[in-house]
């Protein structure tokens, strides 16, 4: 197991032992005490390597430092593709940049991910990227109806025990239940649209005063390290896009045609699309 003798066609190295290599479950040993020190938090990988190959890792590392090797394991489950395990031989693969071609925000595919806990087998479809799509949607939303009401609705200024004091309470506790419940993203993320749900009510009924709001988006900013979903605005981006995009225009009524190609292009190069329709130029990110 630790040591394997030279074989036609594997690479091998001249040693003490004589000519061979180490075997596989040295490797990751080696390699991780290298980097990572001889005892370290946190070690993945899907359940098929629990044994023999992990169980190995534990054994000689141990065997030769006396020290724990591993403070945490965390063993993913297998992924699914329509129902099917993924393998190279049923061609059921997809990659990440076939994904994006297929116009899929990366944020999709993680959403897709987390929103099956890790110890229970993922179903992975192109139905899960579009549900995955349409939740993020429904948070983006939210978070802009939140901006609203805190710029619009009536400062609050004698806050008590109000209704939405009690809703963010029971979304900090929940979702630290679930994440505390090994890392159960799934029931997090329950909590989280549980709070977008009520909180949509509640700012229908005209309950959720500007200090609500930000306090509803203070708690939903506090668990975004956790699960880093939220859509991006790059507020930046958006008006530099937005200056070459006025200049461009400018170019076209000019008719400088060489110094309008030259923007698009260079909006391009920076990963920019425009698309010229009848209401004027829209732009979108490749
Ligand atoms: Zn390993």
């Amino acid at each position: 197991m630790l040591w394997k003798s030279k074989k036609e066609g594997e690479p091998s190295w001249e040693t003490s032992l004589g000519e061979g290599r180490p075997g596989w479950h040295l490797e990751c040993s080696a390699m991780s005490m290298e980097l990572l020190g001889e005892s370290f938090d946190i070690h993945t990988g899907a359940v098929d390597l629990i044994f023999p190959h992990h169980e190995n890792e534990i054994a000689q590392s141990e065997g030769a430092t006396g020290k724990p090797f591993v403070r945490f394991w965390i063993h993913g489950e297998h992924l699914n593709i329509d129902q099917q395990k993924m393998s190279k031989s049923l061609g059921n693969i997809y990659t990440l940049s076939e994904i994006e071609e297929m116009r899929f925000e990366p944020l999709a595919l993680r959403y897709a991910l987390l929103s099956v806990p890790h110890r229970t087998k993922l179903n992975f479809s192109i139905q899960s990227l579009e549900d995955a799509k349409k939740a993020l949607e429904r948070i983006d939303l939210f978070l802009l109806r939140l901006d609203e009401v805190s710029r619009s609705a009536p400062h609050d200024a004698q806050r008590s025990d109000s209704h939405c004091d009690q809703l963010i309470g029971r979304f900090l506790t929940d979702f630290e239940t679930a994440m505390d419940d090994d890392l159960n993203t799934a029931a997090a993320l329950g909590a989280l649209f549980s709070l977008i749900r009520d909180a949509n009510i509640a700012i229908d009924n005209g309950r959720v005063t500007s200090n609500d709001a930000e306090g509803i988006k203070t708690a939903m900013m506090r668990v975004d390290p956790v699960l880093d979903l939220y859509p991006r605005r790059d507020d930046a981006l958006d008006q530099s896009v937005e200056k070459l995009i006025d200049a461009r225009n400018a170019a076209r009524r000019s008719r400088n045609f060489a110094e309008s190609d030259r923007i698009r292009d260079e909006l391009l190069s920076k990963g920019i699309i425009l698309e010229d329709t009848p209401g004027g130029t829209r732009w979108r990110r490749r």
